[in-house]
C-alpha cells in the first residue's frame, strides 16, 4: 500500500489545472452553471475562492474535489488527467491527493478525536497500526488538542471539532486541501484559530489550499483571490507576501512559496 504523500518539491507544474471546465445540470431543461473555467494552482499556493451566492463556487469545488465530473473540459490533478479514471480510480485518487475541510466538521461523533484523525489513513491502509496512531497524535498536538486525544468528538466545542477536522484533512499529507467555508460556523476567535492552522500547515507541508469563503477579512489574508461570478472567473489576483497586489505579469509564480519560512507550527490554545 502506498504511503501518504510526500509533496513534490518540483514547482515546475501546477498541482491542479482546469481546462475549459463546464458543468450543466438538468435533463429536460439544461442549465449551465460553469461556463468554461481555466485555472492553474501551483504547489504551496494558498488561494481564496470568493463570489456571490449561486455563482458556482461549490459546484467548482465539487469538481476539483473529484466528487463530481465536469460536463466538458478536463481537470488535471498532480499531473493526472482525472477524466481517464473510472469511478473506483477516482475515489482512490481523491483519498490520496485531496484533504477536505467542510463548513460542518463531519466528524464521527461516536469515535474519539484520535480515531477521527486516523480515519483517512484507515481507509487507505485497512487496519490501524502504531505509525498511524502516532501520526494522528502528532496532528492533534499540532492543532492544540493534545489533551483531547481520548475525548469523544461529540464532547468538543465547535472550534475544537473544526480543528480536529483540519488535522484529519492533513492526515495523508495531501498535495491539495479544499475547504468549503471552513470557518463559517465559528466565532471570530475560533475562525482565526482554524484559519491560522490552515496557513501553518500550508507553509509546513507546502500543500496547495483552495478555500471557499464569504469572509473578506480571511480572504484578504490569502496569497491569491479568485472571484467566481455567474459561472466564470471574474478576477484572479495574486499578492506578494507584504499583501500588495502583483501586476498581471507576476501571476505565473506563487508569491509566497510556502515552506520557505522555516516557522515552527504553534498551535492555538
Ligand atoms: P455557490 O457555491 O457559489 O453559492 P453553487 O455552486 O452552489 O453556487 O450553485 C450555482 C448554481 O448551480 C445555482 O444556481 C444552483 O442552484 C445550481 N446548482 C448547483 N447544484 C445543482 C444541482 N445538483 N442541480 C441543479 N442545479 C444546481
Amino acid at each position: 500500500m502506498a504511503e501518504p504523500n510526500q509533496v513534490s518539491a518540483d514547482l515546475a507544474g501546477p498541482i491542479l489545472r482546469l481546462e475549459g471546465v463546464r458543468k450543466s445540470f438538468g435533463k429536460k431543461v439544461i442549465t449551465e452553471v460553469l461556463h468554461g473555467i481555466d485555472l492553474a494552482v501551483q504547489p504551496g499556493e494558498f488561494v481564496a475562492m470568493v463570489g456571490p451566492s449561486g455563482a458556482g463556487k461549490s459546484t467548482l469545488l465539487n469538481l476539483v474535489g473529484l466528487l463530481d465530473r465536469p460536463t466538458s473540459g478536463r481537470i488535471f490533478l498532480d499531473g493526472t488527467d482525472t477524466s481517464t479514471l473510472d469511478d473506483a480510480g477516482l475515489t482512490r485518487f481523491r483519498g490520496e491527493k485531496i484533504g477536505f475541510v467542510f463548513q460542518h466538521h463531519h466528524l464521527l461523533p461516536a469515535f474519539t478525536t484520535l480515531e477521527n484523525v486516523m480515519m483517512p489513513l484507515l481507509v487507505h491502509r485497512g487496519s490501524p497500526d502504531d505509525e498511524m496512531r502516532e501520526r494522528a497524535r502528532q496532528l492533534l498536538v499540532r492543532v492544540g488538542l493534545e489533551d483531547k486525544i481520548g475525548a469523544m468528538a461529540s464532547d468538543l466545542s465547535g472550534g475544537q471539532q473544526q480543528r480536529v477536522a483540519v488535522a484529519r484533512a492533513l492526515a495523508m499529507h495531501p498535495p491539495l486541501v479544499l475547504a468549503d467555508e471552513p470557518t463559517g460556523n465559528l466565532d471570530t476567535h475560533a475562525a482565526d484559530q482554524v484559519f491560522d492552522l490552515l496557513r501553518e500547515f500550508n507553509q509546513e507541508y507546502r500543500g496547495a489550499f483552495v478555500i471557499v469563503t464569504h469572509d473578506t477579512r480571511l480572504a484578504s489574508r490569502c496569497d491569491r483571490i479568485v472571484a467566481i461570478v455567474d459561472g466564470v472567473i471574474e478576477s484572479d489576483v495574486r499578492k506578494n507576501p507584504e499583501g500588495a497586489v502583483l501586476p498581471p505579469g507576476g501571476a505565473g509564480v506563487p508569491p509566497n512559496p510556502a515552506g520557505t519560512s522555516g516557522e515552527p507550527l504553534t498551535p492555538g490554545a
